[in-house]
């Protein structure tokens, strides 16, 4: 998932409360799993959070084995759209049996604690239409100039995932059955870029979920991939992801107008807090095929983090992706650089879920920051922020002289 802001709130589903609940409530789908708006502060409730240790629920980054959910299920509203048809029908290629649902509530998503209703919802996949909220795009800044949503929920286990503090229940993973008419709606946006306009309007398809963890179940991403380069407008597609799926992808028409970012990080990172996701080295290969595809890629690097040795480290990723891409004709590589934050509602949810994290959390080491709208945020001190931004500034430039920084945070 894209680390887009970390201000929002957690909003919860009527008769829930906040990611403690779903223990006795079924889970309501017409309810998006983030929140609505990006734009309202969010702060921790400083309740005695409940520690459930997910971390042996979490496998470490592995070699490409793809995500197959235990259980699936659809809303009646789903079956009447051509997309949720074409998603069973994989699913059930898959060997899984779709569950019709009589209403848009869940149930069975409850074990005989937080911790088994944790686990059960990671493994459960919901068909869904999206919430009308959803229809409407939001900006996204520094990514791009509006952020799509194609799916909610992801089956990786970062330990410092982005969406921690913001999750509205169990995070049952939902895919959305109306893509054909999300497509459609975005007709109006188009030329309304402001972010870097000469890349057209810019639409971020990965803020709260992972493209490439579901695209084996969904398609949906290809069929965007399809729709944007059949679009006689200026536009780009985007988003980025922390596996290596990209074998429907390659050989697609894409016109070049989607660009397809990796969330890459050191291996000390990768391999200690990203759980479930594909290897880095994985990832680098995904990244090669794509650009010799002829697609625009990116690196997502997030969440940077001056462990120690960092330098060492840092320096190695870069020249690992060096190599990655040596050769490739026409090559169309960007940056974006993302530091690691947290805020009081993530470290409150996060420690519930990994209390035996090694992830720094520390707020005596950080500085806080206030966001326009009032929640605090916790970020590296100016110092260390100077001392990153300069090394991958520097860095960058020499390792890899053809690459674009989009923007640094
Ligand atoms: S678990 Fe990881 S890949 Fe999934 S949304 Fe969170 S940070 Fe992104």
């Amino acid at each position: 998932m894209l680390p887009c802001r970390l201000t929002a709130p957690r909003k919860v589903a009527p008769g829930c409360s906040g990611h403690r609940a779903g223990v006795t409530q079924p889970v309501d789908l017409d309810v998006p799993l983030a929140p609505d708006d990006l734009s309202t502060p969010h702060d921790g409730t400083g309740e005695q959070v409940a520690v459930h240790d997910l971390a042996d629920l979490a496998p470490p980054a592995r070699p490409g084995r793809r995500w197959l959910p235990k259980r699936v299920v659809v809303t009646p509203a789903a079956l009447d759209h051509p997309h949720g048809l074409r998603i069973i029908e994989r699913v059930e290629a898959l060997g899984i049996d779709v569950e019709r649902l009589r209403a848009n509530r869940l149930t069975g998503v409850r074990g005989a604690d937080e911790r088994q209703t944790y686990a059960l919802a990671k493994a459960t996949l919901a068909i869904v239409v999206s919430p009308p909220s959803r229809r409407t795009l939001q900006p996204i800044p520094p990514s791009a100039d509006w952020r799509v949503d194609l799916a909610e929920g992801c089956p990786a286990h970062c330990q410092y995932c982005y969406l921690a503090g913001s999750l509205s229940g169990p995070p049952v993973t939902r895919v959305y059955a109306d893509l054909d008419a999300i497509l459609e709606g975005l007709a109006p946006y188009v030329g309304t870029a402001t972010r870097r306009p000469e890349e057209g309007t810019t639409f971020e398809a990965s803020c709260y979920t992972d493209p490439l963890a579901l695209e084996h179940i969904t398609g949906s991403w290809s069929r965007a991939v399809e729709h944007f380069a059949l679009w006689e407008a200026d536009v780009q597609l985007r988003f980025t992801t922390k596996y290596d799926d990209v074998g429907s992808l390659v050989d697609l028409p894409h016109a070049g107008r989607t660009r397809v970012r990796f969330s890459l990080n050191a291996l000390p990172v990768t391999e200690r807090f990203e759980g479930g996701t594909s290897r880095l080295e994985d990832r680098l290969s995904a990244l090669r095929r794509l650009a010799l595809a002829g697609y625009p890629v990116g690196m997502t690097l997030a969440p940077l983090m001056p462990m120690e040795g960092w330098q060492q480290h840092y320096g190695h990723l870069l020249d690992l992706v060096a190599a990655t891409v040596d050769g490739v004709p026409g090559l169309d590589l960007t940056a974006e650089c993302i530091t690691h934050r947290f805020t009081p509602g993530s470290k409150e949810v996060l420690l519930g879920w990994y209390p035996r994290t090694k992830l720094e959390m520390d707020e005596q080491a950080r500085t806080e920051k206030r966001t326009k709208f009032g929640s605090v945020k916790y970020v590296y001190p100016k110092d260390v922020m100077a001392e990153l931004r300069g090394w991958f500034d520097r860095e960058l430039a020499a390792r890899l002289p053809q690459c674009r920084v989009l923007y640094w945070t």
